[in-house]
């Protein structure tokens, strides 16, 4: 197994309980460190806390509370004031069109995706500098690179935050503080698994046959495993990948089709 070197450093994984954010904390418990993890629902969370020790052995500190909040990252600020590692994920926007989309909706929208994961940075990027070792994992998404035409402020407000880290990324690149996205395309969480079951009802089907519809707009011909995702996550927060600087990582199975980039 790569050794990442990264045992004993700490690490804050937001909105952690599920999907793509528990499956980077299990692969940096996984990895040696020391874990804090936050969601609102402090059951689910506890849960996770207490499987991901069981699995790996890792010390983990379960943060309840919301994450886009001033209060919540505060909490969480508290339980790590020095992360060396910082995963930034918060639940994602509604569908819909943008028609219908009021001010306080896209203040939503970008306090979640833009502004919750910019004002985690400012607060850890600056210590980490200092000691000369950082990596922050933003999860984003593949709108991103290529725009979903029903999830627009999903489209907007995550292409702010990473032009926003594009920029910071090449000023602390020098202190061996890396940022750098990830990119889900389809990954078998709750959030996707209760879009197929939505579809799965409305056109009669099973809900394996709607995951096979699914996988199949994909050229692996699946959808994602979060644990695939989570090994992501853990190289680049790897210690040999202080070169990674800036960059944003699609995993969708081949989906977007270009030669490269
Ligand atoms: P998920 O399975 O629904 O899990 C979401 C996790 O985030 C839960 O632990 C949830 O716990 C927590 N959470 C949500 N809002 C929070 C908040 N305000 N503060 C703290 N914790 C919060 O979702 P997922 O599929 O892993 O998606 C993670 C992110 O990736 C989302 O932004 C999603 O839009 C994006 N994404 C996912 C996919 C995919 O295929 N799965 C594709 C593209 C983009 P609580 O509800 O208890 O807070």
């Amino acid at each position: 197994m790569l050794d990442l070197r990264i045992a004993g450093r700490k690490a804050i994984v937001c909105a952690a309980s599920k999907g793509l954010g528990r499956a980077c904390a299990m692969a940096l418990g996984r990895a040696g460190v020391d874990l804090v993890i936050t969601a609102r629902t402090k059951e689910t969370l506890e849960q996770t806390a207490e499987e991901i020790r069981k699995e790996t052995g890792a010390k983990v500190t379960a943060v309840p509370g919301d994450i886009s909040t001033e209060a919540g990252r505060q909490a969480t600020l508290a339980a790590c004031p020095n992360p060396d590692i910082l995963v930034n994920n918060c639940g994602g926007p509604p569908h819909g069109d943008f028609r219908e989309w009021s001010v306080e909706d896209w203040q939503k929208a970008v306090n979640a995706n833009m502004l919750t994961p910019i004002m985690l940075i400012k607060a850890t990027v600056d210590g980490m500098c200092e000691r000369k070792f950082g990596r922050i994992v933003n999860i984003t998404s593949g709108s991103v690179k290529s725009p979903i035409p029903n999830l627009g402020m999903s489209n907007g407000a995550r292409a702010g935050l990473t032009a926003f880290c594009a920029g910071l990324a090449r000023q602390v690149a020098k202190y061996n503080v890396t940022i750098n996205g990830l990119l889900p395309g389809p990954f078998l969480t709750d959030r996707l698994r209760s879009g197929i079951e939505y579809e799965a009802r409305r056109q009669n089907i099973s809900f394996e046959e709607q995951l096979a519809k699914r996988g199949s707009t994909t050229p692996a011909g699946r959808v994602g495993d979060p644990a695939e995702f989570g090994d992501a996550c853990a190289f680049l927060c790897a210690a040999s990948s202080g070169f990674i600087v800036g960059q944003n990582l699609l995993l969708d199975g081949g989906a977007f089709n270009s030669t490269m980039g």
